[in-house]
């Protein structure tokens, strides 16, 4: 005998219909979303849907039930009702050297505003956002739902993984879209972000929209599309979202690699982050002040960020909320790179590019980044760019330094780096980190 599923909805059908360019009813796209949950839809069904999605695209309408329908497959929390405050969180659609929210967190939780976020690892050149906290020795990625709130109300701030009772439908989604190349559609990526933000509980979220070489967003087009699209189902679920939209055509600040990265963000905490980092830190604190209940504008929210980062206040939540997750906050304890190359300019000249993905590859041979869900990543390994897009330089100055496992590994990341960097005889035109806000 078999066992007739669940689901009153014929799959085939929906995938037709899409197909052929029809919307879907709200319930249809429930009904898809949580027999395949619950497994009772097969992954073939769901990947020639996604396929169909690709060349036909969602309605802001089935944009909204998918964005349900994948909240409904798990657990929700509640932070700003659990907390009687309003919690801020920050996501980045992801770029090479993005250590942004290891900084912004104890930034605005120096401030007096709770911090709390979920983050993923994810594929890429180097680790994600818990890939770098775990540079930190002994950091804890994986608290419980109620350690987390716990954490966001007594020490103002926590980044823990991606728990697996929220949103579970959007993790087995991912993943098939990531083998069926249908991971860069803007409704389905502002679903899958939206869903898990939403979920994680904050009422005021700051979205961080990547946009060049080395982002899923290429074009400042396609960023406006996939920002207004998060902030219409933001504003659908009742929170309030800003998205700022951030150059990633050469790396974020100068360090790639987990343990250069917390380092950097340190630095960046103390106020004393490279210029583009310190620029993007200061304005996604700021905007989150904006947000939150301390009813701030952006001169105020901007001396605030200043303050706690030049007096120290900003640091010493940095400590308490290292070692609030068991990690060791004194910063020689990050692990270093036996092998440390500097590279050094072929000839004189302006530096008119630096490819972010260039560098994010050299990264990634150098161990910093996986390949697969199931390598391993070396900490200690990466690039720090010394020089970027606009300087000058003179022949043999340090463009970049390579830190390295091994000699072998440093030779060719050397020649990866160079090969990153385009030197030329006229500055290249001016482009600042922070091209829009759309809110
Ligand atoms: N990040 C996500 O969480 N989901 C996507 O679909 C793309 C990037």
């Amino acid at each position: 005998m078999t066992t007739q599923p669940a689901t009153a909805i014929r799959p085939a059908e929906l995938i037709q219909r899409k197909r052929d360019g029809a919307e879907l009813a709200a319930d249809e796209i429930t009904e898809l979303i949580l027999g395949y949950g619950r497994g009772e839809i097969p992954d073939y069904q769901l990947a020639a849907f996604c396929m169909a999605v690709y060349f036909r695209g969602l309605t802001p309408r089935e944009t909204y039930a998918l964005t349900e329908a994948l909240i409904r497959s798990g657990e929700t929390i509640d932070l700003s009702g659990a907390l009687g405050r309003r919690v801020v969180d920050k996501h980045s659609t992801g770029g090479v050297g993005d250590k942004t929210s290891l900084a912004v967190g104890p930034i605005v939780a120096a401030c007096g505003v709770p911090f709390g976020k979920m983050s993923g690892r994810g594929l890429g050149h180097t680790g994600g956002t818990l890939d770098k906290l775990e540079s930190v020795p002994g950091f804890r990625v994986e608290l419980t739902l109620d350690e987390f709130v716990d954490q966001v109300r007594t020490v103002g701030v926590a980044i823990i993984g991606q728990t697996a009772e929220l949103v579970p439908a959007d993790k087995s989604l991912y993943a098939l879209r990531d083998v069926t190349a249908t991971v860069d559609q803007i409704s389905l990526i502002a679903a899958s972000i939206m869903s898990k933000k939403i979920a994680a509980g904050a009422e005021a979220i700051v979205l961080d929209v990547k946009v060049g070489d080395g982002a899923f967003m290429k074009t400042l087009d396609d960023a406006r599309r996939l920002a207004d699209a998060m902030i219409a189902l933001g504003q659908q679920a009742g929170r309030r979202v800003v998205c700022l939209l951030t150059d990633m055509d050469q790396p974020l600040g100068a360090a790639v690699g987990n343990a250069l990265e917390v380092r950097e963000a340190l630095a960046a905490v103390r106020g004393e982050g490279p210029p583009d980092f310190t620029e993007l830190v200061t304005t996604a604190a700021a905007r989150l002040l904006m947000l939150s209940d301390l009813d701030v504008d952006d001169a105020e929210a901007r001396r605030l960020v200043a303050e706690v980062t030049s007096g120290g206040g900003a640091e010493a939540t940095w400590r308490r909320w290292l070692e609030a997750q068991a990690g060791t906050a004194d910063e020689g304890a990050l692990e270093t790179a036996p092998v440390v190359r500097v590279v050094e300019s072929p000839r004189a000249g302006t530096i008119t590019r630096l490819g972010a993905i260039a560098i994010g590859s050299a990264a990634l041979h150098l161990g910093a980044g996986r390949r697969t869900k199931d390598d391993t990543i070396d900490h200690a390994v990466g690039v720090v760019c010394l020089r970027k897009r606009g300087d000058e330089v003179d022949r043999g100055e340090p463009l970049a330094e390579v830190h390295a496992r091994d000699e072998m590994s440093a030779d060719s990341a050397v020649q990866e780096v160079l090969a990153a960097y385009e030197l030329g005889n006229d500055a290249p035109p001016r482009r600042s980190i922070l091209l829009e806000v759309v809110d």
